[in-house]
């Protein structure tokens, strides 16, 4: 499925949550809602840990080299019940992402592409 179509069909369904005021505020649920599934993997179920320290890495090393030694500090992996959960918000996330755009007549095409063309040019350099 192509990012268009999904964003035509997000058009096609949003009745309710149709004001920028419910988008803007669901947005802001659906990413804290990412936030607690994933606290709910490490602290809930366990099937995965944070273990967050300093990001240590070599002096004098090449800016291009620097993503060898950063490190996600998660450790396991997401069982399938977890990942089920933050699949499911990430698409909720989504949805919201495409009524947004398509609130304010934007092209999620278009800003997907203007992102690629800058990160293609920016390449490792890109820093958000
Ligand atoms: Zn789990």
């Amino acid at each position: 499925m192509e990012l268009k179509e999904f964003t035509k069909k997000v058009d096609d369904v949003l009745i309710r949550h149709k004001s920028i005021l419910d988008i803007t505020s669901k947005l802001h649920e659906t990413d804290g809602k990412i936030n607690r599934a994933i606290a709910k993997a490490v602290t809930e179920c366990g099937c995965i840990k944070i273990n967050a320290f300093k990001q240590d890495m070599p002096e004098n090393i090449n800016y291009s080299d620097l993503s060898k030694y950063m490190k996600n500090h998660i450790e396991g992996r997401l069982c399938h019940t977890c990942e089920e959960k933050i699949v499911e918000e990430i698409g909720d996330h989504m949805f919201y992402i495409a009524a947004l755009c398509n609130n304010l007549e934007l092209s999620t095409d278009e800003i997907l592409k203007k992102k690629y063309n800058e990160i293609e040019t920016l390449g490792k350099f890109s820093l958000f």
